[in-house]
């Protein structure tokens, strides 16, 4: 083997001028003195993992329930992931890896229980007050709805931090939300830790749907085949390991198309980069499109992955059914916590009453959505077994 340079030489620690540099923030909504021995997203990231929305991602569902096994992917182990990713490129990129960690894990902190399948049931609910959306969800845990400091309410982050959270709003609500939501006003863009998280989210669930799914036995290595991006690393791994079990064989299938990946939009936006040449964070946002990408040759790969898995994993009979199951499940606790609040724990009831004093059934509905939104998998069926189950202690 030669001994030239390596093709990846390690990161350099110093910043790019484009990326966010804690002295360039701009700012927390509450002023606070800044923190000793680490830097400003260093503390944001800090805040989220100790916050409680955070530990009841780890019993939160992605695409199977809580308890149909324990090897498969939760909101906290897919969020993990989406932040490895993220920071392997934000390192290369020589951006800011302590806040593309902390907008990572804190994406899905908005999530209901029973993933995709509870936030349109919690929507749909919503709908004459003002819908739900777990990207505004997430932002309104870190800004309201966690409880742990003396001097404000939420977790008091950094404006970057809450603009990565924000990745999309509707223009209605942009203009309830201010500095966050101008962006969308404007039709700007994120800074490029945003950016990144986004497309880390994309790159960790792809991959590891493809791996929970086979699990499952909802699809096999075969049908996978179907889709060129899976062929192309199938025929590559098996041409060196003709006799690897389909175990591994599946994990180092995985492992290369996520390396792929993760290599592709380094290269891709470096040369991005290279030719827009932003000066700061803010020629970033400024810039017509976004700066971190895959290549168009294999973002359509990953798009057709992503059908696959639309059509083949989310849409399998053994998935629907119980998707449905937990949208009856949240609309009817969403029902009758609506048309009466006192069912709620004392707490949540306090915060209805407040709020519907200043903002009538809209507020209460807000405070309902507050409460089922922020539940796990097992404590929203054993809220409804509760509720609906005479046997039940209540
Ligand atoms: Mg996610």
């Amino acid at each position: 083997m030669s001994k030239g340079p390596p093709e990846f030489p390690a990161p350099s620690l110093e910043l790019s001028p484009y990326a966010a540099h804690d002295a360039r923030s701009r700012g927390r909504r509450y002023a606070e003195p800044p923190p000793q021995f680490r830097g400003e997203f260093q503390r944001d990231r800090d805040r989220i993992i100790h916050s409680n929305a955070f530990r009841r991602l780890a019993y939160k569902t992605q695409v199977f329930v809580n308890h149909e096994g324990d090897l498969y992917r939760t909101r906290v182990t897919h969020s993990i992931e989406v932040a490895q990713i993220a920071r392997s490129i934000a390192l290369a990129l020589r951006l800011n890896e302590a806040l593309v960690e902390a907008i990572s894990l804190a994406h899905d902190l908005g999530h209901t229980p029973f993933g995709h399948a509870g936030q349109d049931a919690l929507n749909a609910c919503m709908r004459e007050y003002g819908g739900f959306e777990h990207n505004l969800q997430s932002l309104r845990v870190v800004d309201e709805l966690e409880e742990r400091y003396p001097d404000f309410q939420g977790l008091n982050l950094t404006f970057e931090c809450r603009e990565g959270i924000l990745k999309h709003c509707a223009l209605p609500k942009a203009r309830e939300l201010g500095d966050v939501g101008q962006r969308f006003i404007d039709r700007t863009r994120s800074g490029l830790e945003a950016q990144l998280a986004n497309l880390a989210d994309e790159i960790a669930y792809n991959n590891h749907d493809v791996d929970d799914g086979l699990r499952a036995g909802l699809i096999t290595l075969d049908d996978l085949c179907e889709v060129r991006l899976v062929r192309r690393h199938f025929d590559a791994v098996r041409g060196v390991y003709p006799q690897l079990p389909v175990r591994r064989a599946v994990h180092e299938i995985i492992r290369r198309m996520i390396n792929e990946v993760v290599v592709d939009v380094i290269r891709t936006s470096e040369a991005l980069l290279r030719e827009a040449a932003p000066a700061s964070s803010d020629a970033v946002r400024a810039h017509d499109s976004a700066l971190i990408a895959m290549s168009e040759e294999i973002a359509t790969q990953h798009l057709e992955l992503k059908r696959f898995l639309r059509e083949r994993v989310y849409r399998h009979h053994r998935v629907l059914r119980m998707t449905s199951k937990a949208k009856r499940v949240l609309e009817a606790l969403f029902t009758a916590f609506m048309d009466d609040a006192r069912l709620m724990p004392e707490e949540h009831y306090a915060a209805a009453q407040r709020a519907e004093a200043t903002d009538g059934p809209r507020g209460r509905a807000r405070t309902v959505a507050d409460y089922v939104a922020g539940m796990t998998d097992r404590y929203a069926i054993l809220e409804h077994r509760r509720l609906f189950d005479p046997a039940e202690r209540t």
